[in-house]
């Protein structure tokens, strides 16, 4: 079917292209015979433009209702701290074949923060949601410290469903950076104020002390069921609920993969995907793979590759769910590199791979990015990471 559609676009450009230089080439000669002649080529030429119309017009009405350039659904999956190696360590220790090799448009960014060469989670949380560059430790504020709409809030406006889901709590740097505004990451219950009167219609991670056990008394379970959430603290459920949703089922941080997490992630990406997919004006959803970057800091390479293997298992979730839903653009990145990690030799045997780290910290390296879906070849090419807000924000625009 792809190859149908591009030949139909050759074959409709190269007549379109013919009758042009037809016209062109006739111009000269008009200008010295009569406006008779003049009125026939131009009548010609109408004609032309009609059947290239009407043919254009079969073309759509043959093949599938799938607008290939505008996405209905929005999914950003973002692995913190996810950079090259780490991807590629997917492709040596996974089981299965890589789920990143499944995508057609691959691009760098650039993700320097306006404070620091090297971006912390929270400025470049803040980049992809809001489309600014800022501070370390910003969340949605301006390096003015001044609120910055965030891309939840302006899809919002439109209709569209919100979700986020971390494997960290849901009021870390970079699902925080989606729906509250606070001048320090670190303002974890203050960030958490936010979400219950935010337009996220689906949540779920970690940091339940946050809501429940606050040092200020207030009582954000309460304040989230009176917004209409249905919340579940033990299991995640097995069916999407009528009503929004939210989902905290650790105090802080969900166990890692070593320690038994199971399939959280995937599985709670599939219930969101179920849940958002029940409104007709498309969705936006944020999933973060969290603990790629706690493994980098920890330079503890099995930890960081149960990590990345969970991530890639669930970039599998959604282009599973893409084959139903076509017009789902998958974008997928990361805020920046965690631990100069890197796919070493074992003294020097090439045939031997001892995973390695540079540093305990966050790296400068360019972060890969994926797409797939409608709009996806916007994505490809090296440009700052505030770009992808400002290419979603255009392809939404265009709904
Ligand atoms: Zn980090």
């Amino acid at each position: 079917m792809e190859e149908y559609k591009k030949e139909v676009f050759l074959t409709t450009s190269n007549i379109l292209l013919t009758s042009s230089q037809f016209f062109l080439r006739n111009f000269e000669v008009l200008k010295k015979n009569t406006m008779n002649h003049f009125l026939s080529l131009l009548c010609i030429f109408l004609l032309m433009l009609k059947s290239i119309a009407s043919f254009s017009q079969t073309v759509k009405g043959t093949s599938q209702e799938v607008n290939t350039t505008t996405p209905k659904n929005i999914v950003l999956l973002i692995g913190d701290g996810m950079g090259l190696s780490q991807i590629s360590a997917g492709f040596f220790y996974g089981d299965q074949p890589s789920n990143f090799e499944r995508f057609p448009v691959v691009g760098l960014l650039k993700t320097s923060a306006s404070s620091d060469l090297i971006t912390d989670s929270a400025a470049s949380g803040t980049a992809y949601a809001s489309g600014i560059k800022t501070y370390n430790g910003a969340i949605g504020m301006t390096k003015d410290t001044v609120a910055v709409k965030t891309i939840v809030e302006l899809v919002s406006e439109s209709d569209m469903s919100t979700g986020l889901i971390a494997t960290s709590s849901i009021t870390h740097a970079t699902p925080a950076s989606f729906y509250a505004h606070v001048a320090s990451r670190r303002s974890y219950e203050e960030i958490a104020t936010f979400l219950p009167h935010s337009d996220v219609d689906f949540f779920a991670g970690g940091g339940l002390k946050f809501f429940s056990e606050r040092s200020d008394g207030r009582d954000l379970i309460s304040e989230l069921e009176q917004q209409g959430f249905e919340l579940s603290t033990q299991s995640l459920p097995k069916q999407p609920s009528e009503k929004k949703q939210a989902i905290l089922l650790a105090e802080d941080a969900l166990p890692t993969m070593l320690e038994g997490r199971g399939n959280f992630l995937p599985e709670a990406t599939q219930l969101a995907l179920d849940h958002l997919s029940e409104n007709t004006n498309g969705f936006f959803l944020m999933v973060e793979g969290s603990q790629i970057d706690w493994g980098g800091h920890a330079n503890d390479a099995d930890y960081l590759i149960a990590e990345q293997l969970d991530f890639d298992t669930t970039i599998g979730v959604v282009l599973a769910y893409m084959i139903e839903n076509p017009d789902t653009l998958l974008i997928v990145t990361a805020d920046h590199e965690t631990g100069g990690f890197t796919l070493a030799t074992d003294t020097g045997d090439y045939n031997k791979i001892k995973p390695s780290f540079s540093t305990t910290g966050h790296s400068a390296s360019l972060i890969p990015i994926f797409a797939k879906g409608p709009g996806a070849n916007l994505f490809g090419g090296i440009y700052e990471n505030t770009g992808v807000f400002h290419k979603i924000m255009d392809l939404l625009e265009n709904r």
